[in-house]
């Protein structure tokens, strides 16, 4: 370690960044978290989606990744970042998953059975249980429709364990029964000493040689203008995210693996009406996912509030808008796909801080997500769906499920369809292999000493599944090996 620092710096509160931090005080590091976003008081969660978008997103949820067919990236920018603001759920990463990773990246320690004990651990951080009472309007519909047409849809576990439904998940939960992490591991980091500051942007890593001894962070005070200070520091763990790690790493002179490799599970969402009230919007948000159509496709229900449907609609705003005001008979679904391919992440040219994304979906990836999207419809006509109206520029209502694979099957225009995606991982991938993938087994930047990253932009590939477990599991096991590494 640096004869100047004993301090280890961890960027981003997050999934990734509180497992390390926890993790690393529990061992007796010096543990400092630099995080860009704000703490937001307890009693602004589960307010409006406008005040929540300031709150806790990065610009205020729309960040685009460009491509053949753009895709509206979300992501949390506050204390605990997009754990304040997800949906909460948990799935570990299939083992097969795992063992591929395992084999094409070299790596080791990385199986189902090693990872057990850290999914273990970050399961009973997060309170993570199958919800135990009377199961939404919402979710039944999909369940229904989807065991009619011969599907076994499961009811996803989540991080909520004593979720009462007020359905505010996208807004931060004002019960604190989402186990986010301002309300799980940071309280815990900070009991054993951690620093945990807001408003401080990390700008640069300051290197010597194979060594970080510092980093320049932006620290925007209340009132009082913004500044840049030095921090020194023995090691960095950097856990921004997929997007903001790499464009960090690259601020800070590294390239090598970095920013080549964004993957990504885009979705399309659908409105769905029952003629019956269905108050999706004022219960949780539908709790079951259809997995068993293809591995590469789920179908499963999108979180609902009158500013979200507002969105939802705006495609076709002239023609849809009257939806809104009938939205106790309105839910919302989506069909997702998880493809194989690869973006990339750069800074913006125009402003270095900001991440430009691209990914492109292959032909495969939109016949499969074609093919979900179709028959996510099927399945909501096969519950009693009335009308569906898609999230696609030009379309309008579709009737039944005739006229869904009519439109799917003659002119689904991929450019027409407002893809979103709030799962994105791999931009700096762990690999074995020296000189391949930007960092090591342990989560190091290949070529260098003592910086790591442990957050979404670590992992290998897509975990085939809601990616929070994995990153999690993967983060705390990064923190063990370097506790291990420097005795
Ligand atoms: C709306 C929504 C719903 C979701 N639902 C689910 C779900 O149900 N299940 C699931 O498994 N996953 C879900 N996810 C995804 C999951 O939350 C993320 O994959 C996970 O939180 C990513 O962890 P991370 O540590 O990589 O990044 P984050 O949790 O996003 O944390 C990164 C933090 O780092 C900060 N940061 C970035 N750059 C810097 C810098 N230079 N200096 C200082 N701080 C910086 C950011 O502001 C942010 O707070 C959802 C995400 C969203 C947005």
């Amino acid at each position: 370690m640096s004869a100047e620092s004993r301090t280890v710096v961890v960027v981003g509160s997050g999934a990734g960044g509180a497992s390390v931090a926890v993790t690393l005080a529990e061992s007796g590091v010096d543990v400092v978290v630099l995080e860009e976003g704000s703490r937001v008081d307890r009693r602004a969660y589960g307010g409006t989606a406008p005040a929540a978008l300031a709150a806790f997103y990065r610009h205020r949820g729309m960040t685009p990744i460009i491509g053949r067919a753009p895709v509206g990236f979300v992501e949390g920018c506050c204390i605990g970042g997009s754990t304040e603001i997800n949906s909460g759920f948990w799935h570990r990463a299939p083992p097969q998953v795992l063992s591929t990773w395992a084999a094409e990246r070299a790596l080791e320690g990385i199986g189902a059975d090693d990872l057990a004990p850290h999914y273990e651990w970050a399961e009973e951080a997060c309170e993570v249980a199958v919800w135990s009472r009377a199961l939404p309007s919402s979710t039944e519909a999909l369940v229904r429709g989807a065991t009619a047409l011969g599907h076994r849809p499961e009811i996803v576990a989540r991080a909520a364990a004593r979720c009462v439904g007020t359905n505010t998940c996208a807004q931060g939960c004002p019960t604190g029964a989402k186990r986010g992490m301002s309300a799980s591991l940071l309280p815990r980091a900070e009991a054993l000493g951690a620093r945990v500051l807001s408003d401080s942007r990390v700008a640069r890593i300051v290197l010597d040689g194979r060594r970080a001894v510092a980093v320049e962070v932006r620290r925007d005070g209340a009132g009082a203008g913004a500044c840049i200070e030095r921090i020194a520091a023995g090691a960095v763990f950097v856990c921004g995210g997929a997007l903001q790690t790499p464009v960090l790493l690259q601020a800070s002179g590294l390239r090598r693996g970095i920013g080549n490799s964004l993957g990504i599970h885009p979705m399309l969402r659908v409105v769905a009406r029952f003629p019956a009230r269905i108050d999706a919007h004022s219960s949780v948000l539908p709790l079951a996912q259809v997995r068993d159509l293809d591995p590469d496709i789920v179908l499963g229900g999108a979180y609902l509030s009158p500013g979200h449907l507002a969105v939802m609609l705006a495609d076709n705003w002239r023609e849809n808008r009257a939806w809104m005001s009938s939205i106790g008979h309105l839910a919302a679904y989506y069909a997702g796909v998880m493809p194989k391919g690869w973006g990339s992440v750069r800074p913006d040219r125009l402003d270095r801080t900001r991440a430009r994304a691209r990914y492109d979906l292959d032909d495969d990836d939109l016949a499969r997500l074609r093919a979900g999207f179709l028959r996510l419809c099927e399945i909501l006509f096969a519950a009693g769906a009335v009308a569906l109206r898609p999230c696609v520029h030009g379309v309008g209502e579709l009737r039944d499920a005739g006229e869904a694979r009519r439109w799917v099957s003659h002119d689904a225009p991929v450019s027409a369809m407002s893809l979103t995606t709030v799962h994105a991982f791999g931009s700096c991938p762990m690999d074995g292999r020296p000189g391949r993938g930007a960092l090591d087994g342990d989560g190091r930047v290949h070529g260098l000493d003592n910086v790591h990253v442990a957050d979404a932009s670590a992992l290998p590939g897509s975990p085939g599944v809601n990616p929070q477990a994995t990153i999690m599991a993967v983060a705390r096991r990064c923190a063990i090996r370097y506790v291990e590494r420097i005795g």
